[in-house]
Order: C-alpha cells, then structure tokens, then sequence
C-alpha cells in the first residue's frame, strides 16, 4: 500500500522537525506506512527579501501572509503529487477536530496542511486553493504548525499497521463515543491504593465488564455530551441497567430531548 503523504507548507520548518522524529510517528515514516513532505513557503516568495507577509488592507493592527507565496507553495504540491488530496488550512475558524475528523481524515491519501502565522491568510488564498479549514480547538495559537502537528499526529496513529496492537485505535476515548476506562499496572499497591480486585482475577468476562461499567461511568461524570450519541448491545444495556446506570444515560439523553 502506497504511503499517507503528508505535505506540511510553513515559514518555520524546523519548528516541525523534532516531533516529526520521535515515537510512533518516526516509526511510520521508517515503516513507509506515511511520508512528511515540508515546504518552506518563503521559497515561493517573489522578492530577494522572501516576504510572506504585508500589511492589512483598510489598516490595523499585524500581518496578513500574501497570497502569492502560499498559492505557489500549494501549486508546487499539485504539480509534484498530481493524485487527490485535499488541501486544509490550519485555522480556529475552522470546523473543529475530533476523533471522526481524524478518522475520515485517515482514509484520505494526502493531506496538504497549510500553516498561518501572524493574522492569518489572505482571504483569496482561502478561498481559490483550500478545501478545508480545521481548528483544534477554541483558543489561538502562534501559528498553525502546532496544530498540523496534531492532525498528522492523532491521523497517523489510525492508518492500518501504525499501532502495534491493531486494534488499540478502535479501544481509544472517544472511539465509539466514551472515554477510556482507568488503567492500572504494577505495583499492585501504590500509597495504600490497591488494584481493583476485578482486574486481579483473572477472568476475562468479569475484566470486561469491569472495565466497561468504569468507562460509562467515567464517560457520565466527566463527559455527558459524549454519552448522549454512544450506543450499546442488548448485552451491554442489559449490565447497564443492572447497576441503574441506563437511568443516568436517559436522564441526559432527555435532558437534550433525545430519546
Ligand atoms: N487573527 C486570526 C483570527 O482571529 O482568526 C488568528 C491568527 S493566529 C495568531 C495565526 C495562525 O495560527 C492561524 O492563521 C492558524 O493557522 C493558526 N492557528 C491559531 N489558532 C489555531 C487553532 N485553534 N487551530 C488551528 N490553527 C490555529
């Protein structure tokens, strides 16, 4: 299977280079599982000076990047890899990232990830070359590295063969809409706090069903926004309402005016 590419454009590319070398990700790149192509948008400035930025129309305050640099930089990818990609603008305007962002983003084959700085981008740039734009959350960055970072690094971990345990993705928070549940290793006792005795015994059912309540529960009392689309087996509702906790998940289900 041919590589995930990756094409990151940004004015510092060695702000990238030390995350992109460590763990998993460093691991996918040898495995040729992913590839992480970077530009330097300055390359495509027009002027000996490499400026990427100007002043705002209409005045105020910081820079806006020019469009000419970015639009070359994104050319330059078409021309390079002329197979689909889609071409996505670091923004906190953007529709925000989650874990399904990050799974349809994993079964797309590149992903060209634009980085702003300063104010942002020239709004023609946006509107003639990007497909997407993404936020990682509510809250304003320096520049869009670190959260290009963070697409290419919750996406990778989701391509087949990135994880060791193949299905460890699917076991995550957030995978079918409830967090994971606490884990423990060893010692057995840390500060007078012991394992708890389900997971000492040995017996598979008695460790899931453990593990299962503990999620809900951990799911109800830290993220009730996430409880109201997770769906259960017969199974699962069955162990749900032996301990009352189907009365807890219906409570906010009803909250919400769903059933
Ligand atoms: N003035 C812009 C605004 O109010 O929308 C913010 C610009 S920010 C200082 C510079 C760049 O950082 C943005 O162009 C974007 O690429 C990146 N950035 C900042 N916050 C982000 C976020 N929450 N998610 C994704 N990218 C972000």
């Amino acid at each position: 299977m041919e590589p995930m590419l990756f094409s990151v454009l940004t004015i510092f590319p060695e702000f990238l280079s030390s995350p992109l070398c460590e763990g998993i990700i460093r691991k996918a790149q040898d495995e040729e599982k992913i590839r992480i192509e970077i530009s330097n948008i300055r390359e495509f400035a027009r002027d000996r000076q490499a400026t990427t930025d100007d002043r705002p129309y209409g005045g105020g305050e910081g820079m806006v990047m020019k469009p000419e640099p970015l639009a070359a930089a994104v050319q330059r990818v078409h021309r390079d890899h002329p197979g689909n990609k889609r071409v996505i603008l670091l923004s906190p305007q953007g529709t925000m990232f989650n874990q399904s962002v990050a799974e349809r983003l994993s079964r797309e084959h590149h992903l060209v990830l634009v980085c702003g700085r300063y104010e942002g981008v020239d709004e023609r740039f946006r509107s003639n070359y990007v497909e997407e734009e993404i936020s990682i959350g509510d809250f304003i960055l320096t520049g869009g590295e670190l959260a290009a970072m963070v697409v290419i690094d919750s996406v990778t971990r989701l391509i087949p063969g990135v994880l060791g345990c193949s299905d460890s993705a699917t076991k995550d928070s957030l995978s079918r809409n409830l967090l994971k549940h606490p884990q423990f290793t060893r010692p057995r006792t840390f500060e007078n706090l012991e394992v708890p005795a389900d997971l000492l015994s040995g017996d598979h059912k008695r460790i899931d069903q453990f593990r299962f309540l503990a999620s809900v529960r951990r799911t109800l009392h830290r993220r009730p926004d996430l409880i109201r689309s997770s769906t259960f087996s017969d199974a699962e509702m069955k162990l749900l309402r032996k301990y009352g906790l189907d009365r807890e998940i219906l409570a906010i289900r009803n909250k919400d005016g769903r059933p």
